[in-house]
């Protein structure tokens, strides 16, 4: 029996090359040996970006053109949409009946978004409550496992600590711990140095033009010590570098050599830079080009994915009634 695995995104904007070292790439070689359930959610976007919902829609076929152009296989991993799957709702419900509110206000995710979002109004009962939300999407499929960074732990020991609360509370061993699988992933700043985000505009996205791609990496910010042509570079300090190190590993010791002996200017090098990057990401590029052609299939792909999913979450929701009613 393969362990079950639960991953999701928020459809929010357009996917970056941080979402493809981050999480895809890892999903990719996942699904190889697990069962992989990828779901794009919806209503987590709803709960941080109400105001602009009219945007979800297109980014849900978005991610999911994205997810597929980057090699998750739906024959492999069960690909949907959360609202599609109206039990994640039933689920977030049960649980938030259990839920401290306590737990959910010295999370420390939600006490950073709310310092730091000054555009947008989270202080609403839905944004407080996300967590269990994504306990839920979790727990609905019994994943054994999530892949997450070490700046995530703390959400799943919250769902950790609601599926126990589930379970002392109903005097049931229903609900097993989902153990983390920590991802090493290759830290990408943005463009200008700075986290890579959407809201700073500093991002590569995954559906740019080779053109766009070619525009955006001159204006990477470099190494800021070196001001001349002549000043010997700093390639550990360098943003351009970290990216060689990334997408073009085979050309460091090259890139390291020209930088320090100052034999060749920063536009050069983020000129070769951009070819090999967009050399990286051709495969992606033409798989996403011919996918984007036909939506109707991407929707028939997401379609069985619902069933699927679907048919896992009213199991476990018959089964949870069971437990609560019996
Ligand atoms: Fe960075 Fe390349 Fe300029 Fe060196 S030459 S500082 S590695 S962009």
């Amino acid at each position: 029996m393969k362990k079950t695995v639960f991953s999701a995104m928020r459809p929010t904007g357009k996917l970056h090359l941080g979402h493809l070292v981050g999480a895809l790439h890892n999903w990719t070689e996942l699904q190889k040996s697990h069962q992989c359930i990828f779901s794009i959610v919806d209503w987590h976007a709803l709960m941080g970006e109400y105001e602009q919902s009219a945007a979800i829609r297109g980014n849900v076929l978005d991610m999911a053109l994205d997810w597929l152009a980057c090699g998750i296989d739906p024959k492999q991993s069960v690909i949907f949409v959360q609202s599609d799957v109206p039990e994640h709702l039933e689920l977030q419900m049960i649980f938030s009946c259990i839920t401290p509110l306590g737990w959910l206000e010295r999370n420390p995710t939600y006490k950073e978004q709310l310092r730091e979002i000054e555009k947008r109004d989270l202080q609403t009962y839905g944004f407080l409550g996300y967590p269990v939300l994504q306990a839920a999407d979790i727990l609905l499929y019994k994943a054994n496992a999530v892949p997450i960074g070490e700046d995530q732990l703390p959400h799943l020991e919250l769902t950790r600590e609601i599926s126990r609360r589930f379970n002392h509370i109903f005097k049931t061993e229903f609900f097993e711990d989902c153990e983390a699988i920590l991802t090493q992933t290759p830290r990408l700043l943005g463009l200008d140095g700075r986290k890579m985000s959407k809201s700073y505009n500093n991002a590569i996205n995954l559906s740019d033009t080779p053109e766009e791609i070619q525009k955006k990496v001159k204006t990477m910010f470099t190494d800021p010590k070196r001001l001349r042509l002549k000043d010997p570079g700093h390639p550990e300090d360098c943003n351009v570098y970290s990216y060689y190190k990334v997408f073009a590993p085979q050309q460091c010791e090259a890139v390291y050599n020209w930088c320090t002996a100052a034999e060749k200017g920063c536009t050069d090098c983020k000129k070769i830079f951009a070819d090999h990057l967009i050399d990286h990401l051709s495969e992606i590029s033409a798989k996403r080009e011919s996918l984007s052609k036909d939506r109707d299939t991407i929707k028939d792909i997401l379609q069985e994915g619902r069933k699927k999913a679907q048919a896992i979450a009213r199991q476990t929701i018959e089964e949870v009634k069971e437990v609560i009613f019996a």
